[in-house]
């Protein structure tokens, strides 16, 4: 153990307190008096011994501060604030007065030199000055060389090195001098007193008498100090970085600004080139003055913030509209006629209806425009005639797909304040279009659906009402637009799924599905030359014969329309240019024989009648959206409990259809000879084939019923009779749709006979004229007429 050397004094000193301060042994105090007593205590002191006892002053507790700063000094009054005596340490430092100089304003620069720890026993404040009783007691090492001593020394050092990193600049001076004190005991006073920052941790050091625990002490003082720097230093880096980083944005920014203004074309250059497009357009007073406002915002901000990319996407947006721009219509019926003729064969009854549309136009230029609503399957021509009509009229013509919107934003935009927001398609049609009166064809309107988004047929009601549509207000654009000079034309496959008020709102054009003749005439004169243009190939080059036509008709196509028809017409072609560039031919003729070198065989199958007559299959027509087809329905009665089973994919109409047919059978089953209590003692199955393909609809009421009859009484059906009707369970026979279809697929499958309802008889003049030749029609008004027609 190392040695220790003990001396203890008792003096009485005048006493000076400290704030926030601690004076050590060995360290040099410099300080401004200021207290009148504190003056008088250190005047006294150089007059005698030159020595005064420095101790600090307890913190006051948070009570006390608050009294202090609830009651104003004037308040409490001066002998309240001078009479508190205040609460010392129970450790200070002997100290000796090295120098007091006068300065200039009377006060007093005292220069303390510490010389030793000392107890404080007794104060006094009572007199000129304050004077304390104190016991003065230093702990020496015997020796500072010794082993232990120099390892302590070692480590304070080490810890002080450790440290340095985190210390303000200048204080290597502070470690030089560290480095020169042999006395691990006075080393420690000398950290305590330069490094540590806490008052409380220097006076607990203060307080410290023997050198090694002082020496332990200040070095885990040390320790949580640098833990302390380490964080702060490290909190300091990232504000640091973070300002960099800013500062440099912003000076990047500036040093654009200033670029683009030498330029002349900054910011400045910007906003009035805005303001001079905007007054230019003429806008309405209300428009204008909204963007007026709006390039004030943009001068406001900062140039080439995301904010700034906001509004000028806006100004451009609104800008690129064709606000006053429009064309001039031509409505001139006779040149309409010639351009429709030109573009389409056929539809001659659309084509009237849209001659008519304009000759009303021509005499009354002021009417409102109507919105017309093409109706009928895929690739009967809708979207190339509303072409037309724009091609006829010399409007701009832009077309909106509205099939999957769900979303009223899409019609109507998205508020500007939506992160990447954008106008709806109405608005954007017109910016492509660049003019105020385009024609818009508004695509698939019955494949719209509804959304918790909001309903977009509300929205396009909006934009079809000639009433509302002279202020039509997009979210996005925020401005009213007219739209009453756009002609609206709709596209839809079927009315069923288009709401009932925006049918209301159009005038509706049935286009009827294409008839054989049609469709060859149609690839004659139009889809062949289309195509052969497309792929550069001149007329005289490749020939189709009619017999070929109809072979891509008949066994490589299965639609209403004319789109597949097209779409393998120039596959032909394609295949065709192969073959002549691969043999070194100069032209290709293709016949009937030749398809299937070129396309593969056959890809179709009609569905053609028996050869016989059976019981319980009977030839039902359908209509779908491919077009006619025949369908034939099975029906089976076994022994069993009257259970009834239908299958193949039948739709809910279709089921209710096979129910009536059912019911209506027993009520007549007494006239046809079958048992009347067949419903109990027989299952009865009905079946239509191709059970993979979905079926529905009431027009297959008849067919079901004469299967039925046929199965119960075992009379077989005609198998060249096909059949279509609605059956009431009174047994009356209600009309149905789709007959130029069906009637087409009776002849193709070939049919003879064709029981169709009554009603539909008016119906007949406008089927295929092949179907009408070949086939013989008998009109049926109740089911009687279909029965007696059909069974054997
Ligand atoms: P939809 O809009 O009814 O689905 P499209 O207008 O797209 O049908 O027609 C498909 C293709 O068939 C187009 O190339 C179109 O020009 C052509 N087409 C349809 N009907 C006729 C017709 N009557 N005369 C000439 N070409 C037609």
């Amino acid at each position: 153990m190392p040695q220790y050397i003990e001396k203890a004094e008792k003096m009485t000193l005048p006493l000076i307190t400290l704030r926030d301060t601690v004076a050590f042994p060995g360290a040099l105090l410099n300080f401004e008096l200021t207290d009148e007593s504190d003056i008088r205590a250190a005047k006294a002191a150089s007059a005698t011994s030159g020595l005064v006892f420095l101790v600090t002053e307890k913190p006051r507790q948070l009570a006390e501060q608050l009294v202090d700063l609830i009651f104003s000094d004037e308040e409490l009054g001066d002998d309240l604030l001078d009479s508190p005596i205040p609460k010392l340490f129970p450790v200070g430092t002997v100290v000796r007065i090295k120098q007091m100089v006068q300065t200039p304003d009377k006060q007093f620069r005292v220069i303390f030199e510490g010389c030793t720890r000392a107890s404080l026993l007794t104060a006094d404040f009572g007199g000129d000055f304050a004077t304390a009783e104190v016991m003065s007691k230093t702990i020496m090492l015997g020796d500072v060389n010794d082993l232990h001593a120099r390892a302590y020394l070692h480590t304070l050092m080490e810890s002080l090195h450790g440290l340095s990193k985190y210390l303000p600049s200048g204080s290597e001076e502070m470690l030089h001098a560290a480095a020169e004190i042999r006395d691990p005991g006075q080393l420690a006073d000398f950290i305590a007193a330069n490094v540590l920052i806490k008052t409380e941790d220097k006076q607990e050091t203060l307080e410290c008498y023997e050198p090694f625990k002082r020496v332990d002490l200040v070095l885990s003082l040390i320790e949580t100090e640098g833990e302390l720097l380490e964080c702060a230093s490290d909190i300091q880096r990232k504000v640091h970085a973070r300002m960099a980083r800013n500062q440099k944005e912003f000076y990047l920014r500036e040093q654009i600004r200033v670029i683009q203004d030498e330029l002349g074309d900054g910011a400045n250059a910007e906003t009035e080139r805005y303001e001079r497009r905007i007054r230019a357009l003429h806008l309405p007073e209300e428009a204008e003055q909204k963007l007026l406002k709006e390039n004030d915002r943009l001068a406001k901000t900062p140039f080439g913030s995301s904010e700034a990319g906001v509004i000028t996407t806006y100004l451009d947006t609104v800008l690129e509209l064709p606000w006053n721009k429009k064309t001039k219509d031509r409505i001139d019926v006779t040149a309409a006629k010639k351009i429709l003729d030109e573009d389409h064969d056929g539809l001659d009854k659309v084509k009237d209806r849209i001659l008519e549309y304009l000759a009303v136009k021509q005499m009354h230029p002021e009417l409102k425009n109507q919105v017309l609503c093409l109706v009928g399957a895929p690739g009967v021509g809708k979207t190339s005639v509303a072409a037309s009509i724009a091609r006829a009229m010399k409007r701009k013509y832009v077309r909106v797909s509205l099939g999957g919107i769900r979303d009223e934003a899409d019609i109507r935009g998205h508020r500007k304040t939506y992160l990447g927001s954008m106008p709806g398609r109405i608005m954007a049609a017109l910016a492509q279009s660049g003019s105020s009166n385009p024609l818009i064809l508004l695509d698939e309107i019955d494949k719209m659906t509804q959304s918790a988004q909001g309903d977009p047929a509300s929205a396009l009601l909006e934009v079809l009402d000639s009433e509302q549509n002279k202020t039509f207000r997009d979210h996005y654009i925020e401005l009213p637009y007219d739209l009453s000079d756009c002609l609206f034309i709709a596209t839809a496959n079927t009315l069923d799924t288009v709401p009932r008020p925006l049918i209301d709102r159009m005038e509706i054009i049935e286009m009827q599905s294409y008839t054989k003749r049609e469709k060859i005439n149609i690839a004659k004169n139009h889809l062949i030359p289309k195509q052969l243009k497309r792929h550069g190939l001149m007329r005289a080059k490749f020939r189709l014969s009619d017999e070929a036509i109809v072979e891509l008709i008949d066994y490589y196509t299965h639609e209403a329309g004319v789109r597949n028809l097209e779409r393998t017409i120039a596959s032909l072609i394609r295949k065709a240019v192969r073959k002549m560039l691969d043999e070194g031919k100069k032209s290709i003729r293709i016949d009937a024989h030749h398809v299937k070198d070129y396309l593969g065989c056959r890809k179709l199958l009609p569905e053609k009648i028996d050869e016989i007559d059976e019981i319980g299959t009977v030839n039902g027509l359908a209509y779908t959206e491919l077009g006619g087809d025949m369908l034939k329905v099975e029906v089976a009665a076994l022994e069993g409990t009257g259970k009834l089973e239908l299958t193949g994919s039948l739709g809910d109409v279709m089921q209710e259809s096979a129910k009536a047919a059912l019911s209506y059978t027993r009520s007549i089953a007494s006239q046809y000879g079958i048992p009347t209590d067949f419903y109990q003692k027989k299952d009865i199955h009905i079946h239509v084939p191709e059970g993979a393909v979905p079926k529905d609809g009431p027009s297959a009421g008849v067919t079901m019923l004469t299967a039925l009859v046929s199965a119960l009484t075992g009379r077989p059906v005609r198998h060249d009779v096909a059949m279509t009707g609605e059956i009431t369970l009174r047994g009356r026979v209600l009309p149905i749709g789709g007959l130029r279809e069906k009637t087409m697929a009776a002849y193709s499958a070939g049919v003879k006979t064709v029981l169709i309802p009554a009603d539909n008889e008016r119906d007949l003049e406008n089927i295929d004229p092949l179907a009408r030749e070949n086939l013989t029609f008998i009109p049926c008004r109740v089911a009687d007429d279909v029965l007696k027609n059909a069974l054997l």
